[in-house]
């Protein structure tokens, strides 16, 4: 499976696309995004009069394995270690994290026996629960920078990236992991077949592997084409992150689907010899209704990209005829699937005055490519435009709630996933 592995180097950009999983050659297109920039590289004043990278935003499907996945245009080297995301801003996913460790420990009956490794463990935000609870804990994230907060915090944490050399190194060091997991990492993996493979040897023989990532059938069904963009390499239903499982040897067990980041997956895995653990019925249900659906015929993929493009004429539709009655347009948000969408549809201060975002770092920055100017909310109640843009259309119910008095000026949100939708 890792034949490719060896000899990528510089020529990654020149050469025939492969996939990642089965190193066939890639022919077939999922989407076509167009050029676009790194969707966290926020811009200051200063930058907005140089030149500014951008990378193309084509994503195949590959005819053998079925796994929907980008190139690797940009080594994760430059994206990841200096990372600005922080998940202990977010209360929600505090939250998310805090209710997981709860059930995990019951379920599993972890205890101060045990040990927990986290793959990205990012700020700590996580393995703050396990600690508290007296459970040997240890984060592996390749971001120096949230990797300081979180020993910090009192969490033990590695700043390496992780795979097989990293997996031997812990495995040297008695590092044997009951509870093996990483949320939202998985599709940020190059090299996907190096690191399933590590947590192979990383799992103890009775030990279990929970990955949340997003659901490719819910990218496809509500058409979340904005949750494309370089960082994210790989797009994964169950059904083909089981065959990447599977050639590791390691079985998926059990699934959970999940409401976060616009509907996401948990799978539980194990060793293949492990028998402790019996298969559920959803793992049964989800792969007949996935294959019901589609996933595993080719044919299936070929839909979205025109339903992509539909979608972008739609909200220039919206967007035109919106300026030529007069009205103003405030974004909120800056969210990196923003910048996707903002790219890809050629949406700049033309149409959108500016963007409020409540993460201080990004006050003052411009979006990249388009460069819309961001600032703090308050703005919005200062200029009281005429529609509120929602970027992040996954807290669209929460952002209307918190944004309730621009209705005093007549105000209506737009929302533009799955498709433009305009509310009072
Ligand atoms: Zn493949």
């Amino acid at each position: 499976m890792s034949a490719n592995c060896g000899e990528r180097g510089d020529k990654t950009n020149m050469a025939m696309p492969y996939c990642r999983f089965c190193g066939q050659n890639l022919v077939h297109t999922f989407v076509d995004l167009g050029m676009s920039p790194l969707c966290e590289s926020f811009l200051t004043m200063e930058q907005l009069n140089q030149m500014e990278p951008f990378y193309p935003l084509r994503v195949y499907v590959c005819e053998h394995c079925f796994l929907v996945q980008l190139q690797e245009y940009v080594r994760p080297e430059n994206i990841f270690t200096e990372y600005a995301y922080f998940s202990s801003y977010s209360d929600s996913w505090l939250q998310h994290a805090k209710t997981y460790t709860e059930r995990i420990v019951e379920r599993f009956y972890l205890g101060p026996h045990s040990q927990v490794v986290e793959l990205a463990s990012n700020d700590g935000y996580l393995l703050q629960y396990f600690v508290q609870k007296g459970i040997l804990s240890l984060g592996v994230e390749p971001a120096a920078n949230v990797a300081r907060v979180a020993m910090e915090k009192g969490i033990p944490t590695v700043v390496k990236f992780f795979g097989v050399k990293t997996a031997q190194e812990l495995s040297r060091e008695r590092y044997q992991a009951d509870l093996l997991l990483g949320n939202n990492v998985l599709a940020q993996v190059p090299d996907l077949n190096d690191f399933v493979a590590g947590m192979k040897l990383l799992l103890k023989p009775e030990g279990v592997i929970t990955m949340e990532f997003p659901h490719l059938m819910r990218l496809i069904e509500e058409n979340q084409f904005d949750t494309i963009y370089h960082e994210h390499f790989s797009y994964f239903s169950f059904s083909t992150v089981e065959r990447v499982f599977a050639a590791h040897g390691l079985m998926l067990f059990d699934v959970e689907e999940l409401p976060t980041h616009g509907g996401s997956l948990r799978i539980y895995a194990r060793h293949a010899e492990d028998t402790s653990k019996s298969v559920s019925q959803r793992v049964v249900e989800l792969k007949s209704r996935e294959d019901a659906a589609g996933f595993n015929c080719l044919e299936y993929y070929f839909s979205f990209a025109e339903k992509v493009k539909e979608t972008k004429r739609r909200l220039l539709d919206f967007l035109i005829k919106a300026k030529r009655e007069g009205k103003s347009i405030a974004g909120y948000g800056a969210p990196g699937k923003g910048n996707t969408l903002l790219n890809y549809c050629g949406i700049r201060t033309d149409f959108i005055d500016y963007t409020v975002d409540r993460n201080p770092y990004k006050h003052g920055r411009y979006t990249p490519g388009t460069h819309i100017p961001i600032y703090d909310p308050d703005r919005i109640s200062e200029t009281r435009p005429d529609y509120i843009f929602i970027l992040p259309w996954n807290l669209k119910t929460e952002i209307m709630k918190q944004l309730a008095y621009v209705r005093d000026w007549g105000a209506q949100f737009v929302v533009p996933i799955p498709e433009v939708m305009v509310y009072s």
